[in-house]
């Protein structure tokens, strides 16, 4: 089987690493399926690049919410974005597979700094590679570091790994009649306000015409579905 893509980069949100409704951060079955299906595209020679959220452990607020400075609270929210990306590494080690976790911000004890042509050279040996702390800039998501590594390392396509398994009409939790786009262009996903990423984050894909899957990360295999070219989420592209 050739895979569809060669080199991708896949977005995961902090929040799907923990258990609906439990307030503990990590749900070690759910990372321990992210890192099997990670495993099972990196055995067909797909490169892989992971970029992690931090929702589940903590996010950026609005300073009268939180009494935190907005910029203060950016960065630890960055920092939450690294002990995910660890989590991640250490499941991904236990079950076989290499790894190098990279950080926009300099911690030396527990991750590379980011250089890009490093990055490229652990994926040319396939190793996994994950991002850590974001763009390494307040202000920013995780969804644009994660476009902006995807650009950076020239990635085939970005894969964004949710709850749901695909980009609707509407929100099928809330509207049942909601149908499932297989393929939108970028205007589209604009003109329809569908909010996929955020604006920055979006507009970076579309002016690098890189490709977005939004697909449900959740089920079993779906990875390697989308890796093989199975109509499986929904493509975002020109
Ligand atoms: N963050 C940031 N700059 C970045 C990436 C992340 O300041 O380049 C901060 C920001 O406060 C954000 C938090 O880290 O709210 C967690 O990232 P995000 O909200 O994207 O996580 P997700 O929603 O994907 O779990």
């Amino acid at each position: 089987m050739l895979p569809r893509y060669k080199r991708i980069l896949l977005k995961l949100s902090g929040e799907s690493l923990k258990a609906e409704n439990s307030t503990e951060p990590f749900d070690p079955k759910i990372i321990e399926q992210y890192a099997n299906d990670i495993k099972s595209i990196t055995d067909l020679g797909v490169q892989v690049a992971v970029v992690i959220g931090a929702g589940n452990i903590y996010r950026g607020m609005n300073e009268a919410e939180s009494g935190i400075e907005r910029a203060h609270g950016d960065y630890m929210g960055m920092l939450a974005t690294v002990i995910n990306g660890m989590a991640m590494q250490a499941m991904l080690e236990k079950i076989g597979v290499y790894t190098r976790l990279q950080s926009a911000l300099q911690m030396d004890q527990v991750a590379e700094p980011y250089i890009r042509r490093r990055a490229i050279r652990h994926l040319e040996k396939n190793r996994v590679v994950i991002f850590g702390a974001g763009t390494g800039n307040p202000y920013f998501t995780t969804d644009t570091g994660g476009s902006l590594r995807a650009i950076e390392i020239k990635a085939d396509v970005i894969l964004k790994g949710t709850r749901v398994d695909g980009i609707y009409t509407a929100d099928p939790e809330k509207d049942p009649t909601a149908t499932k786009f297989e393929r939108i262009s970028y205007r589209e996903c604009v003109s329809k306000n569908l909010k996929i990423m955020d604006m920055t984050a979006f507009t970076l894909c579309e002016e690098n015409k890189m490709p977005i899957i939004v697909f449900d990360m959740n089920k079993p295999g779906n990875l390697r579905r989308v890796i093989e070219g199975l109509n499986v989420g929904t493509l975002v592209s020109e």
